[in-house]
């Protein structure tokens, strides 16, 4: 079996409402660039990647003459063929491989009939739980809606999404206002939500005094764990000899050197393991066994996906017997997908793992048409900008925080 053919389509798919981080904000959709691999017996593999738009098709394009008649099952080949780490050095392409891996990971379970989850060692779980991740949001730009700034705004939305999608545990990404407020914010979800379990995450733009003062607060509180208080495996090393909660990461241990230096002088207890930024679903699943072995924690972790990305959390999710945590993912603020069916449906905040062979989902080519279009009519968004703040770049540690008490909505192409 040989690739013979790459393709890739950038789709814009609508958000209900802009999501407000520590670095900017997601614009009112995603904007994800799919990726078909066709073999030569006509099996199509999906994958699916962030960001980039007409750079990352480039990027497509220019690896696609490499790929082709490349077999898919060589797998620990392609990692050096796309991301040699030496090499990687000059084009760093680990997302890109992260996209490859899941179509031909896609195309192994249908050639070989069995879902993606039984190749990578196969089940211990059936459905995969998930986080309600919380943002502070604008309002969606045409209706008006959906504002998430105060806390009145922020119990009413976790409220919802708890009746609605069943979720017990509550992560809230901070790092936009002032954190005095956002410990405020924090605390009600506590108090209003007390047995559900909570994370916050303020994307590592504290300092460590800020750190260790906001883990000292939320003692008493049912925490998972602390996310990224601050940057640097150093910065979390210090916090987390003062603090009360286990600390996570998902951006200073994305790879296995990081993850070696963490075992060696330990910063951080949680792993958070993407599989767009480990460079596949394998990788994480490795990484994964090296925290059982070392007793560190492990999270499935959303960098933003479409239903091709999810499905790629849900198989890895199912095979780790360590995860002992709600897995995140932006997915329920999508407003639709791109799959056959629709968005995939959540029971008691958890997912079903899906069971037809590969990745166990198919494009609907309508809708990839659809959201193409609107790609088209949109283009790009910049992740880091905040839309209301122009000329606004946030420091880490930062001090520019957003004023909670500005009410005022920016204008956003929607
Ligand atoms: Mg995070």
């Amino acid at each position: 079996m040989k690739i013979a053919d790459l393709r890739t389509t950038t789709v814009s798919v609508p958000l209900e409402a802009p999501l407000r981080h520590a670095n900017g904000c997601h614009w009112g959709r995603f904007v994800r660039t799919l990726v078909e691999i066709e073999t030569d017996d006509g099996l199509i593999g999906l994958g699916e990647m962030g960001g980039g738009g007409e750079s990352a098709e480039a990027v497509f394009r220019a690896i696609r003459e490499q790929l082709l008649g490349h077999d898919p099952s060589r797998l620990e080949e392609l990692r050096f063929l796309l991301a040699n780490p030496t090499a990687s050095l000059y084009n760093n392409r680990t997302q890109v491989l992260a996209a490859i891996e899941f179509a031909c990971l896609d195309i192994l379970g249908q050639r070989w009939g069995v879902p993606v989850s039984e190749i990578l060692g196969g089940r211990v779980r059936e459905r995969v739980e998930f986080a309600s991740y919380l943002f502070f949001r604008y309002a969606n730009p045409r209706t008006g809606a959906g504002e998430v700034r105060t806390v009145e705004q922020l119990i009413e939305h976790a409220r919802a999404l708890r009746e609605r999608y069943g979720f017990r545990a509550h992560k809230l990404k901070g790092g936009v206002f002032p954190p005095e407020y956002e410990l405020a914010c924090y605390r009600a979800l506590g108090e209003e939500f007390g047995e559900d379990s909570f994370r916050f995450d303020p994307n590592a733009v504290w300092s460590v005094g800020e750190a260790i003062w906001f883990g000292r607060e939320i003692a008493g509180m049912k925490n998972d764990y602390l996310e990224d208080p601050v940057y640097g495996l150093e910065g979390m090393r210090q916090v987390r000899e003062r603090v009360p909660q286990l600390l996570a990461t998902n951006t200073v241990v994305v790879n296995f050197e990081q993850l070696a230096a963490n075992v060696l002088r330990r910063g951080v207890d949680v792993i958070l393991l993407d599989t767009t930024f480990w460079g596949g679903m394998r990788p994480c699943v490795k990484a994964a066994g090296v925290c059982e072995t070392f007793q560190l924690g492990i999270g499935v972790h959303s960098s933003g996906e479409l239903g091709v990305q999810l499905a790629t959390m849900l198989h890895v999710g199912a095979v780790l017997p360590n995860l002992r945590y709600a897995a995140d993912a932006h997915y329920h603020h999508l407003a639709d997908d791109v799959i056959e069916g629709g968005k995939m449906r959540y029971e008691d905040g958890a997912i079903k793992v899906p069971d037809g062979p590969g990745l166990g989902v198919k494009l609907d080519r309508e809708k990839v048409a659809q959201y193409a279009e609107e790609y088209r009519r949109l283009g790009g968004y910049p992740y880091d900008k905040d839309p209301l703040r122009p000329g606004w770049v946030a420091l880490i540690p930062n001090e520019r925080w957003a004023d909670p008490a500005d009410a005022r909505q920016p204008r956003i192409p929607y």
